[in-house]
């Protein structure tokens, strides 16, 4: 497998021969789906007996009972197989892999991503190697291991892990699955969730979507999928996204505010949004091409305190009904808060993506009487 451009260093993209996709089954799949493999005319595997799936993708869009100040939805990606968004880059991820004759992978992981792929490992029968920092929530951890990956746990942060895996990786020929932009397919995966809005919104492209950023491989493949809808005549226009991440670590949404061309890392981060918390060292150019997508969209970033991100998850659970994650929760408290400055107008329509479940993400009990 490939990771990079053999000239200039960069990260690859896949590119789909678009003159040999059928449109109509493209149009029958947005018309009618039951998981994103229903979209494989756009993923990138041949063969139909290399896909490793376990009903990924599929999940509901609610419009959002709360005022936001906008017409806004969540998109609930915590229903996902191992209750995560991460399903979707990984089942990508692992059935190129498995195409390409890989028996064992592995993957960088602040939890979730881990968690999925060790699930995808399991299905497909293959081996499956997880480096994660050892600060990770116990719930994300347990549910990796039960599934028979094996796991390092790294000293510092999540660069760090991404780094022992990368040399680990190499070393023994495993396929790297980390879903930042080192690993090509997966973000192939990110890009169902645009069709699936555009299918659930009545074949409307909405106004923005809000969208939590580690490196934001989600957030680029988001708005790669709304440019395939717009080059195959299904829509004209394409969404703004909005980047989120934690005021404890935001070297992307740090290079929006100052007009940056280019992403510094940060040498460490502090955030309850453990999820996100990626420092980008290393691999900084994964954070500039994020911050690119969103110039391009002509979209906005927004970085949040912790007590910000708590409270939106309280408010999500009590009155959505929606048990999201910190890093998770941090798209609606995004949308909130363009939507008071009013760079988000009353009439928009803005979906915020709720990538992962709270229950594993360490949360505690809170004191009686605590709003
Ligand atoms: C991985 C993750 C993200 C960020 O996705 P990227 O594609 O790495 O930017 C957001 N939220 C949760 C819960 C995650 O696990």
């Amino acid at each position: 497998m490939r990771y990079e451009c053999p000239v200039c260093g960069d990260s690859l993209e896949v590119v789909c021969d678009y003159g040999k996709v059928d449109r109509s089954r493209l149009d029958a799949a947005l018309n009618c789906f039951s998981g994103m493999w229903d979209f494989r005319e756009l993923l990138p595997v041949r063969e139909g007996r290399n896909i490793i799936s376990m009903k990924e993708g599929a999940t509901p869009l609610y419009p959002a009972k709360e005022k936001t100040g906008c017409r806004a939805y969540w998109k609930d990606e915590t229903r996902n197989p191992t209750l995560s968004f991460k399903d979707r880059p990984n089942t990508v991820g692992i059935s190129a892999a498995k195409e390409l004759g890989y028996q064992e992978v592995s993957t960088a992981s602040t939890g979730n991503g881990g968690a999925s792929l060790a699930a995808y490992a399991a299905k497909g029968g293959m081996r499956c190697h997880i480096s994660i920092p050892d600060s990770t929530p116990m719930g994300k951890m347990v549910q990796a291991q039960f599934h028979g990956a094996e796991l390092t746990l790294c000293t510092g942060d999540y660069s760090d892990s991404y780094r022992v895996n990368r040399e680990l990786s190499e070393k023994n020929g495993w396929a790297n699955i980390t879903s930042t932009y080192l690993n090509p397919y997966t973000m192939e995966g990110d890009k169902t969730i645009a069709y699936e809005i555009f299918a659930q919104l009545g074949r409307r492209v909405p106004d923005w979507i809000a969208v939590p950023l580690g490196a934001g491989a989600m957030l680029t493949g988001i708005y790669k999928g709304f440019r395939e809808l717009q080059l195959f005549g299904f829509c004209s226009r394409l969404p703004r996204m909005i980047g989120v991440q934690a005021e404890g670590c935001a070297p992307i949404i740090d290079a929006w505010l100052e007009k940056r061309d280019e992403v510094q890392a940060w040498q460490q981060c502090s955030t309850i949004a453990g999820a996100i918390a990626d420092p980008l060292k290393g691999y900084e150019k994964d954070g500039t091409r994020t911050l690119h997508t969103i110039y391009r969209s002509n979209g906005a970033g927004v970085k949040l305190s912790d007590e910000d991100i708590m409270a939106a998850v309280k408010r999500l659970a009590r009155r959505e009904g929606l048990f999201a994650e910190p890093a998770s929760a941090a798209a609606a408290a995004a949308i909130e808060r363009l939507a008071a400055d009013q760079v988000i107008g009353e009439n928009d329509t803005a979906v915020g993506i709720i990538t992962a479940h709270g229950l594993k993400s360490g949360l505690q009990i809170t004191k009686k009487g605590d709003k």
